[in-house]
């Protein structure tokens, strides 16, 4: 059989002669593709495509070796040509309220020289949710002045595989695969017949509609009912604003949108959030405005963080209001979580209290986000990895260096 793949119009893997072709972020039709490239006629590749996903998605198999419905034999021809590679676990912290935080360390099987990036996870269990804050780049692009990952210079975009490692490996952590066991501390973990992992919100390291096509391709396989099934309503994803992606969210991912909007004034959202120099609040609320499947029973998160002196006085609170008047939305107040060399301070809490209170009475509800896993730095805006670009010159050492391999 041969391993020559030509399916880089589906997937956003680099397929390299030799490499073992990792099969996790693949669409279903990827995966079909791949093994009809391995020789495979057109059903039975399908009918394996379908074996594969369950394994691997529901499941949570991590080895060709364990697929009792697949041919000892034909197992190992699998193993030789494809991977399911997920990440090394360098660090699992858990926070005293139970909020859990994992730093992943991940390999480009395309390129095995390049030094591996490391990416936060965290995990946010409450009584009756468990949500999963994963990140979409190493690093970022954007430098929004009160955030951690701001500090840190983009490294590289997550393969769809890489967003999606990060919800298997928090779930088979949490026990939620067939057969598992719920960690034991205590129950602070959801348990019983519940999953752990409830909901996603793509609010950690990175922009994710800077990485747009691996994140959709990550997030159609979180709610494809044959893999991880997680209905597209638990989905939430956060953007700072880039506003010509915003519609094609919507209208190719469906998933519940958040927008960092943090300041009312387009002078303090320039400094706070830069990208609105590139994309203003007007277009910005004009994209909310018409995002498809908006309605009062989905509505847009708008995520404001509470900066003492700079953007929580009454008047910004009432503009608040005024500028969402028409949209069906959500309003999420976060008190600023400090991180080392941040010149900010959160507001006082009766500060936040006024603040709150403007906002309650123009209809908003309960929009204090509580901060949780400070004591680990797992909070919003806290994460942030040692993981650094390389310069031109060392990446291009390490080029020739794959090249002589
Ligand atoms: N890049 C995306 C998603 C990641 S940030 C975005 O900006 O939306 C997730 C949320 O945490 C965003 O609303 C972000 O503005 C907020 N945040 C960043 N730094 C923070 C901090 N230090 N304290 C509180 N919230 C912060
Ligand atoms: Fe990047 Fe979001 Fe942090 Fe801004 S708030 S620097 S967009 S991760």
């Amino acid at each position: 059989m041969s391993i020559a793949l030509d399916i880089a119009h589906e997937t956003t893997t680099r397929p390299v002669t030799g490499a073992k072709v990792p099969l996790i972020g693949l669409p279903k039709t990827g995966v079909t593709a791949a093994l009809r490239d391995f020789g495979l006629n057109e059903k039975e590749a399908r009918m394996r495509a379908s074996q594969l996903w369950n394994w691997i998605y529901v499941n949570g198999t991590t080895e060709f070796s364990a697929m009792t419905n697949i041919a000892k034999g034909f197992r190992t021809e699998l193993e030789q040509a494809f991977s399911l590679d997920r990440p090394e676990i360098v660090t699992e912290q858990v926070s005293n309220d139970g909020t859990r935080k994992w730093l992943f360390r991940f390999r480009d099987p395309a390129q095995p020289n390049m030094p591996p990036v490391d990416v936060e996870t965290v995990y946010i269990p409450e009584a009756d949710r468990g949500t999963l804050c994963v990140s979409s780049q190493v690093g970022c692009t954007l430098t929004c002045t009160f955030c951690h990952t701001g500090t840190q210079k983009l490294v590289r975009n997550l393969t769809a595989g890489e967003i999606l490692s990060q919800v298997l490996m928090a779930r088979e952590r949490l026990g939620d695969f067939p057969g598992g066991t719920r960690p034991d501390d205590g129950g602070l973990v959801p348990g019983g017949d519940n999953r752990a992992v409830t909901n996603i919100v793509m609010m950690g390291m990175g922009e994710p509609l800077y990485n747009y096509e691996n994140v959709k391709q990550a997030l159609l396989i979180a709610q494809a009912g044959d893999a991880i099934s997680l209905s597209r309503r638990r989905i939430t994803l956060s953007t700072s604003g880039v506003v010509p992606y915003i519609e094609p969210t919507g209208r190719e991912i469906a998933v519940q949108l958040a927008i960092s909007l943090h300041a009312v004034r387009d002078d303090l959202r320039n400094e706070l959030v830069p990208i609105n120099k590139k994309w203003n609040l007007e277009s910005l609320l004009e994209a909310c405005r018409t995002y498809p499947g908006l309605n009062n029973a989905r509505r847009i998160t708008f995520e404001y963080v509470m900066l003492k002196g700079i953007n929580d006085s009454d008047a910004d609170a009432r503009e608040l209001v005024r500028l969402l008047a028409k949209i069906p939305a959500k309003i999420n107040l976060i008190p600023f979580n400090p991180w080392p060399g941040s010149n900010y301070e959160c507001s006082d809490w009766e500060r936040i209290e006024r603040f709150a209170d403007i906002v309650n009475r123009a209809g908003y509800a309960s929009p204090v986000r509580t901060p949780r896993g400070r004591d680990i730095a797992a909070a919003c805006g806290q994460l942030k990895s040692e993981s650094e670009r390389l310069s031109k010159k060392q990446r291009d050492a390490l080029e020739v260096a794959e090249t002589i391999d």
